[in-house]
C-alpha cells in the first residue's frame, strides 16, 4: 500500500534516473491521452499525495494516481521485475533505466499549457449554495467523474464536481442519502448522483437561511435533526435514524475525517464489495485486533437485513 512517503521516495529515485535523459521507449496498457514520443527529454518528476507526475520537454505531462494499489519501480535493463508483466500500466525506457508503473488506476497525459482541459484541473463545478446553481451540471460531473474508482466520499469534496461542499456537509449528505461512503463513483447510478447533489444543495442553502445548522433527513420526508448535525462530530453517539453508533475514520492519510453510520449508510455497499472482490479476503487474513474489530463492525457482517 503506497503512502505519501513511499511515493515521495519513488519520485526521488525516478528524478535521479530520468530527469535530463531522453526516453527511448514508452509503453502503456491503459493510457488516456497522447503518448510521449521517443527522443523527448524528461524535464521533471513530481509527487503530491498519491499522485506522481512526469513532465517532458514538449509540455506533455504523464499523471498517475496510485491510490491503494499502484507503485513505481526502477529497473536496470535485463533485471527481473518484482511484479508480473500483466500488472504493468506504464513502461518508460532510457539508455540506462526502465521505469515501470504497476497497477495505477489512473494513467493519463495532458499538455501543461492546457491544464484547463484536464478533467481534474478544469473549471470548478456549480456553487451549490446559490439558488440559481445548475444542479444538472453538477449531477453530470459526478456521474461522469474522471476517476470512476474514487470513493464517493472523496469525489464529493472535489471542487470540480461542486463548489461549497466542505467536509462537514459531505458527511451529512452521505448520511442523508444513506449511501455507503466508500462506494466507488462507478457503482452510483444517475438517481444516486441526483439524490446526492440535490441533497447537498438543500443542506447548503438551508445553512444560509438558518442558524445553527439544520440537517434534513431527506430520505425520511418530514424528519429533521434540528439544531445539530446528524453525524459530523458525533462519533460514539447513537444515530438518530437507526440507533447504531456513529463512527469516524480517515479514509486515507490524505483525506479528512469522515463521520458515518455503518448501520444505515449501506446503500451501494453490496455493489461495492462485488466490484472489488478480494477486499474482504485481504482483510480476513489480517490478525491485528483492530482489524478484527473493524471486520466485526462491517454492516454486512452484522446480520443486516440488506447485507444478509
Ligand atoms: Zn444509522
Amino acid at each position: 500500500m503506497p503512502d505519501g512517503e513511499v511515493i515521495h521516495r519513488a519520485a526521488a529515485a525516478l528524478r535521479i534516473a530520468l530527469v535530463g535523459r531522453a526516453i527511448s521507449r514508452f509503453e502503456s496498457t491503459s493510457l488516456l491521452g497522447p503518448a510521449p514520443s521517443p527522443g523527448r527529454i524528461v524535464e521533471r518528476v513530481e509527487s503530491h499525495g498519491k499522485h506522481l507526475e512526469i513532465a517532458w520537454d514538449d509540455g506533455l505531462v504523464l499523471h498517475t494516481n496510485l491510490r491503494l494499489t499502484g507503485s513505481w519501480h526502477l529497473y536496470r535493463h535485463g533485471e527481473r521485475w518484482r511484479r508480473p508483466g500483466t500488472q504493468m500500466r506504464v513502461e518508460i525506457q532510457t539508455a540506462d533505466w526502465i521505469a515501470v508503473c504497476f497497477n495505477a488506476p489512473v494513467v493519463e497525459t495532458y499538455r501543461e499549457y492546457d491544464r484547463t482541459r484536464h478533467p481534474g484541473f478544469g473549471p470548478h463545478g456549480p456553487d451549490l449554495s446559490r439558488p440559481d446553481a445548475d444542479l444538472d451540471e453538477s449531477i453530470n460531473r459526478l456521474y461522469h467523474y474522471h476517476d470512476q474508482l474514487a470513493p464517493v466520499c472523496e469525489a464529493l469534496l472535489d471542487q470540480h464536481v461542486a463548489n461549497g461542499i466542505g467536509n462537514v456537509y459531505r458527511c451529512e449528505v452521505l448520511w442523508a442519502c444513506e449511501i455507503y461512503p466508500f462506494s466507488p463513483v462507478s457503482v452510483l447510478d444517475a438517481d444516486d448522483c441526483a439524490h446526492l447533489v440535490t441533497t447537498a444543495s438543500g443542506l447548503l442553502r438551508s445553512k444560509l437561511r438558518h442558524s445553527p445548522r439544520i440537517t434534513a433527513a431527506i430520505s425520511q420526508p418530514g424528519s429533521f435533526v434540528r439544531g445539530d448535525l446528524a453525524v459530523y462530530g458525533r462519533n460514539g453517539q447513537r444515530c438518530a435514524r437507526c440507533g447504531d453508533t456513529v463512527q469516524v475514520c480517515q479514509p486515507s492519510m490524505y483525506d479528512r475525517l469522515l463521520y458515518w453510520c455503518p448501520g444505515c449508510q449501506v446503500h451501494r455497499s453490496i455493489e461495492t464489495m462485488q466490484q472489488m472482490p478480494g477486499i474482504d479476503e485481504v482483510r480476513e487474513m489480517d490478525p491485528h485486533p483492530a482489524a478484527v474489530k473493524f471486520l466485526a463492525n462491517l454492516p454486512w457482517r452484522r446480520s443486516h437485513p440488506i447485507a444478509g
